[in-house]
């Protein structure tokens, strides 16, 4: 049913006007779109995003969109080095007025229930769960439930902090901020031993931390249909 429905988004292009972007830290800038009324998705779904203001090649990318679907905006944030991909490039050289096209949003990471949910970030893979946290916070469901996130940012550059203690402080929602796997993995340790698989796992950000995350959660009796993946390749 909701391959059906992604099948479906996902022939629903969309030109998304450029408002502005920013840069957010060292390496990593924000790309801010009008959003039509119409426009709507999941908290924690992305986007398929191509370049049109010129040709390139392999202009389209999945993004996760970091705004909220309560937000009136959408958001994205890139991870964009000091050489930057063609894509990024383009992207970097939008001015105000200036279109993208957006097809979706689709996918599956997004929250399904209330039970306990824990929450892993690995550096730019904090852009859903801002949208996450975002919607929960805008619908005042933050509150009395138990949500961690564990946010891993070896750079400790920690996008989004002061917006995420804003929702820490307004909701029950936990946040830690990690700065090596070795800290990660005895909070993955201790959370997946208080909820074991009464809890639902959601983890975001490059191959390799995905990979090991899942890997260290199952090895702790946590099945595999409690644990959602969001890889981002190309970091
Ligand atoms: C669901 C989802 C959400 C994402 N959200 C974000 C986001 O919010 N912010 C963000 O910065 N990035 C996000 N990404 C990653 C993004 O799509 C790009 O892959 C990434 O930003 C690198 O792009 P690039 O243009 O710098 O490098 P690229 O030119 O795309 O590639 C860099 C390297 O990755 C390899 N690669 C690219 N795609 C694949 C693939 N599908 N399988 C295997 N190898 C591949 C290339 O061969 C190359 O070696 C997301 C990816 C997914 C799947």
């Amino acid at each position: 049913m909701s391959f059906l429905k992604d099948a479906i988004a996902i022939f629903k292009k969309r030109e998304l006007v450029f408002i502005e972007s920013y840069k957010e830290s060292e390496n990593v800038y924000t790309f801010r779109f009008e959003k039509e009324k119409d426009v709507t998705w999941k908290a924690g779904q992305h986007g398929l995003f191509t370049i049109t203001h010129k040709k390139i090649k392999n202009g389209i990318r999945p993004i996760s969109v970091a705004s909220a679907p309560a937000e009136n905006v959408i958001q994205l944030t890139l991870g964009i080095s000091d050489s930057p991909s063609e894509f990024k490039k383009a992207m970097l050289e939008l001015k105000q007025g200036m279109t993208v096209k957006m097809s979706g949003p689709v996918g599956s990471f997004y929250l399904k229930d209330d039970s306990p949910i824990v929450l892993i970030a690995g550096g730019i893979g904090i852009t859903p769960f801002r949208s996450i946290l975002k919607q929960l916070e805008a619908e005042g469901n933050g509150a009395g439930k138990q949500i961690h996130l564990l946010y891993l940012d070896s750079k400790k550059s920690f996008v989004y902090k002061d917006e995420l203690d804003g929702i820490a402080n307004n909701t029950s929602i936990t946040v830690s901020y990690l700065d090596s796997r070795e800290d990660l993995q005895q909070e993955i340790d201790k959370l997946s031993g208080m909820y074991q698989n009464n809890g639902n796992y959601y983890i975001a950000g490059p191959k390799s931390m995905v990979e090991s995350v899942s890997t260290q959660l199952q090895s702790n009796a946590i099945s595999k249909k409690s644990i959602k993946k969001d890889v981002f390749y190309g970091y």
